[in-house]
């Protein structure tokens, strides 16, 4: 059973819908995946098409009130389960950081997934800020995974997050969090510049980027709003492909590291 927080301070960089559509590329080959929206956005909860009132999110856990399970809705993905979040979540970040133990309330919260339930590996889908919802998903994680957009600024967002990544590491909260791995979105082959990036990043984290690049496509874009992920919106789209071969990639890098098992 794996933890990974999917996060990167930068806003609009892809976290969600990587977080979605790798979520769901795995849940297709059978692996039964949590996703826990931890953004008070809620666009991961609203791309998977579902309908939360606002009662279930991972607030009441945060601050105490009620366990992580009970907040556990079904997807329409087969698979595939959600924590939905609500804007409740925006007030957890103040309510949060006057609690003692505020770096490790969604740790001992997440507690019970190592035993007791049959997920293979649950998702943290992070906000853009590198606040207490964010601290909280890298302190719970056993890794993360960054997605990076192909961009001028890509290195220096990257090794922002190597810093904090190191901070989390030396807090008592989580001595163990790596970077798992770096995925390149929204990359566009026409441009010069997107290859040079690519290529950047491949010469400075060589072990941990992932051969596959999600590609810059409109489908990709379209299928939030559709309340469906790339697979059961464009299955057949370069979209869905990047997702499947994503999520070949990271089950072959979990098997090898023994996070997750063969079958
Ligand atoms: P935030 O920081 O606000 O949580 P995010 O990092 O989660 O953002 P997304 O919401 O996944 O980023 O993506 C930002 C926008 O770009 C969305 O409108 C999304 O549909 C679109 N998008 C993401 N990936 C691609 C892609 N590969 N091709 C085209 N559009 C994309
Ligand atoms: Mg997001």
């Amino acid at each position: 059973m794996r933890i990974i927080a999917i996060a990167n301070q930068k806003g609009g960089v892809g976290k969600t819908t990587t977080a979605v559509n790798l979520a769901a590329a795995l849940a297709a080959v059978g692996r039964k995946i949590l996703l826990l929206d931890l953004d008070p956005q809620g666009n991961a909860t609203s791309a998977l098409g579902v309908e939360s009132d606002g009662s279930r999110s991972l607030y009441g856990p945060l601050i105490g009130q009620g366990s992580v399970k009970d907040n556990i809705l079904s997807s329409p993905v087969e698979n595939l389960w959600l924590v939905p979040a609500g804007l409740d979540l925006a007030g957890a970040e103040i309510e949060v950081a006057r609690m003692d133990d505020h770096l490790t309330r969604l740790r001992d919260a997440l507690g019970f997934l190592a035993t007791e339930t049959g997920f293979d590996c649950a998702f943290l889908d992070c906000p853009p800020s590198l606040g207490i919802l964010m601290t909280n998903a890298l302190a719970a994680a056993h890794e993360l995974l960054v997605p990076l957009q192909c961009e001028y600024f890509a290195l220096e967002g990257l090794s922002k997050i190597v810093q904090v990544v190191e901070q989390i590491r030396q807090s008592e909260a989580n001595p163990g969090l790596a970077i798992g791995g770096i995925v390149m979105t929204m990359y566009d082959g026409r441009t010069n510049l997107s290859q040079q990036v690519v290529g950047e990043v491949r010469s400075h984290f060589p072990e941990v980027i992932y051969e596959t690049v999600i590609p810059r496509t409109i489908r990709l874009g379209e299928a939030p709003s559709f309340g469906k992920t790339i697979l059961d919106y464009d299955p057949h789209g370069t979209g869905a492909l990047a997702y499947r071969e994503l999520a070949r990639e990271f089950l072959d890098r979990q098997i090898r590291s023994g996070g997750m098992p063969r079958d």
